[in-house]
């Protein structure tokens, strides 16, 4: 009999079920850049209505959406602020310095959580010289932040800072859905802060592909000429719309048992010798671990689990990620607490 593997590497696994393939097959299209989609069309008006703005484009990947939110709101030459382990510094190649131009400032924050003070420390006094500051992303959840919720206090507060100074405020709400089913609070809130926000589909949500940009009538229009510019516009992708909405019907109250599942697995593995975690860290549905104690290093570490059939995330050389999602069961997380506990025992 061979095992099933127990694969924790990322959320972005998820496959689509046989339900919402079924979506999928069914779905009425049309040309979607000529507004002729209604799956598109009207995936677009539900994530717009999510998050209380005007206006949504679809995408193909949230990095796309981050990307036009960066174009549209930072002028070449000026600069974009974002946490130190934001993705849109760590994980685009570079795009806003490739497409838009922009000059990147990372902030330190608090597990991806900085504060509207520290917006406003980073801009300088107007001058021929200094670089203007013109847009900052906070990132809900923070990924490398182990998957924190940015309080809706904290993201108000950079709202504030931002808006005396002119400064667009962009969020990278890639995994916003698991920060709004782990504190209750409706996602038109964490928006309302922010110009623009961008939710991602294809991670917990479940869908194969597909993000949505979604802001003001006028910010949605320039953001519709970068993607035509870019190569994104699509023909009938309502095909890919209807995953989508099938997800918001579907696939957002369960992201509570992914929840459920890192917590589970982030108290089992706690006490483990030589593994350094605060399971309180753990919010949503990222769990990282620093292996470090044991004394092997995160790749020789993910190599042992591996032969047990657990896959974790290399995050970096001390620690492990594991994200948990729909196809990962409560079983799942037990194997992989058995393997990484009986690793670390053995050291
Ligand atoms: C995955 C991710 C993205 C990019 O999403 P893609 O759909 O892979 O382009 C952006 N931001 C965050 C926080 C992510 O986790």
């Amino acid at each position: 009999m061979t095992l099933t593997v127990v694969d924790l590497r990322s959320d972005t696994l998820t496959v689509p079920t046989p339900a919402m393939r079924k979506a999928m097959a069914e779905a009425p299209v049309g040309d979607e850049q000529r507004g002729e989609d209604p799956s598109v069309n009207a995936l677009c008006d539900a994530v717009a209505d999510l998050m209380g703005k005007e206006a949504a484009v679809f995408l193909p990947s949230c990095t796309m959406g981050n990307q036009l939110a960066t174009l549209v709101q930072c002028p070449r030459g000026d600069v974009l602020l974002a946490d130190q382990t934001a993705h849109i510094l760590r994980y685009e190649a570079g795009a806003p310095a490739a497409l838009a131009g922009a000059l990147t400032h990372a902030l330190a924050g608090e597990r991806g959580v900085f504060t509207g003070d520290a917006v406003t420390q980073a801009v300088p006094e107007e001058s021929r010289w200094a670089p203007r500051v013109s847009m900052v992303s906070m990132e809900q959840t923070s990924t490398d932040g182990c998957g924190r919720v940015w309080p809706l206090e904290a993201m108000q507060g950079v709202g504030a800072a931002a808006r005396a100074l002119s400064i667009a405020v962009h969020i990278d709400g890639a995994r916003l859905m698991n920060a709004a089913v782990a504190t209750g609070i409706a996602p038109r809130r964490y928006a309302s802060v922010a110009n623009s926000v961008v939710l991602d589909l294809s991670k917990g949500l479940g869908c194969p592909i597909g993000a949505v940009l979604t802001g003001s009538r006028p910010f949605i229009a320039q953001a519709w000429r970068w993607k035509q510019r870019l190569g994104g516009a699509m023909r009938q992708s309502g095909i890919l719309a209807a995953a989508g909405l099938y997800a918001l019907r579907h696939n957002v109250d369960r992201l509570a048992e992914d929840h459920g599942n890192a917590r589970h697995l982030a108290d089992g593995i706690a006490s483990a010798r030589g593994i350094t975690l605060d399971p309180t860290h753990v919010e949503t549905n990222v769990v990282i671990l620093d292996v470090s104690g044991t004394g092997l290093l995160a790749t020789e570490f993910a190599r042992r689990l591996q032969a047990q059939g657990v896959l974790l995330g290399v995050h970096n050389r001390i620690t492990l990620r594991a994200v948990t999602y729909l196809g990962v069961t409560r079983d799942h997380v037990v194997r992989a607490i058995e393997a990484i506990r009986a690793i670390a025992d053995a050291r």
